[in-house]
């Protein structure tokens, strides 16, 4: 029997040939394709500026060093998600303000932020966790109402939506990362996006040495910047899956609809909520299984039986930095991320997988956890 992956890239020759044309050109780094695939993102997504940079978590940093956020300032994340979201917040020197994540969304619990802003507060920086959108219309009132930017951590989100509007267009910054584990990917790569004219300047010469090119064709050196440029040839290489993004999309949700249907009936495997007014993109189909499992062994069992699962993401706080640094009660502060990490199973899905695959996985997992001794996965 063939063995069914967490996740696998596709990758078409069509995609590889976008590449190789551009390596072939020679000019290789931030090219006519960066300028394509910022344009193609910033129209797809209805906003009006996109810059495109090496990965993810540049894009994060990026977006805090440009609101000069620093030495004694808070930023509002959530206690799950995917490390980086939280290191940016401590390289510039800022303190993480955690709050706990809804334990069938895993999207951050808006109802526990404002018990978390405080005169320090310098941002909130949401996630779109595992490709569906948090509850950004709400976050960003409660964000107008203090005054505070918002950076969408949409990295796993492209093409999700809140009422029909993508995230990543609803906050001052949104956030986006071409890593293989998301929709589409140039092996490394990330995408800021903004409405607002001098945070984009500031993108563009901040990830390029702090340079500044005059109208005389001159370069003025005016911040000291990173180099976080993309390649040209992994923007070709992404700009060319762009194209079949939102049929990656359906195809993801298919696959979604069949592990909700096939798994409904099994009770001691939560499965995740997707609220009505938003489209899930299933970067990561995310479960939970009942508290009498150890996951880890459960990871194993599953792989020799021909199947790919992982753990989703991080409870932050309770990783040895943030645990040593802050000394936060994790099972009490941040139950259900605790229990999101410990207890959180993400099954394969990726665009080149079929129902009947799907339909494997579920089989597979009842007859590995479908005993009745056990005890139910606790009611979200
Ligand atoms: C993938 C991811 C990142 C980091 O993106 P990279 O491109 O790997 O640096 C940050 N935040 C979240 C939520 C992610 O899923």
């Amino acid at each position: 029997m063939n063995f069914i992956p967490l996740m696998s890239p596709n990758i078409t020759e069509a995609d590889i040939n976008a590449a190789v044309e551009v390596l072939r050109s020679g000019m290789l780094v931030q090219g006519a394709n960066v300028v394509a695939l910022e344009r193609r993102a910033a129209e797809y997504l209805g906003v009006k500026h996109a810059v495109a940079v090496s990965n993810g978590t540049a894009t994060l940093h990026l977006a805090l060093v440009a609101l000069g956020i620093g030495t004694g300032d808070e930023v509002i994340v959530p206690a799950f998600s995917y490390v980086a979201t939280a290191n940016v917040v401590e390289i510039v020197g800022a303190k993480c303000v955690f709050v706990d994540v809804e334990a069938d969304t895993f999207n951050v619990d808006v109802s526990r932020i404002e018990a978390a802003i405080t005169p320090r507060t310098k941002a909130i920086m949401p996630v779109h966790e595992f490709g569906l959108a948090c509850d950004i219309e709400e976050i960003m009132t409660i964000a107008r109402r203090h005054d505070l930017p918002v950076i969408e951590d949409a990295a796993c989100a492209l093409g999700a939506t809140e009422n029909k509007r993508f995230t990543g267009s609803f906050g001052a910054v949104g956030s986006f990362s071409f890593h293989p584990r998301k929709a589409i990917t140039s092996g490394e790569g990330g995408l800021l996006t903004t409405n607002d004219d001098r945070l984009a300047d500031q993108f563009r010469v901040l990830r390029n040495h702090g340079i500044e090119t005059g109208g005389d064709g001159k370069m003025n050196f005016i911040a000291a910047g990173f180099n976080y440029r993309l390649t040209d040839f992994q923007a070709a290489l992404v700009l060319s899956q762009f194209a079949r993004l939102e049929q990656i999309i359906e195809t993801r949700n298919e696959l979604a609809r069949t592990y909700l249907e096939n798994l409904r009936p099994e009770k001691n495997i939560s499965l995740p909520r997707v609220p009505a007014n938003k489209r899930h993109t299933w970067q990561t189909f995310h479960t939970i299984v009942a508290d009498d499992f150890d996951r880890d062994s459960l990871i194993a069992e599953l792989k020799e039986k021909g199947i790919g699962t992982n753990y989703g993401a991080q409870c932050i706080p309770f990783q040895t930095f943030y645990r040593e640094k802050y000394r936060l009660d994790c099972a009490t502060l941040f139950p259900n991320a605790l229990r999101a990490f410990q207890k959180g199973l993400a099954l394969p899905m990726f665009d080149k997988m079929s129902a009947s695959d799907a339909r494997r996985v579920c089989e597979t997992l009842r007859q590995i956890v479908g005993t009745e001794k056990l005890s139910a996965a606790s009611d979200f």
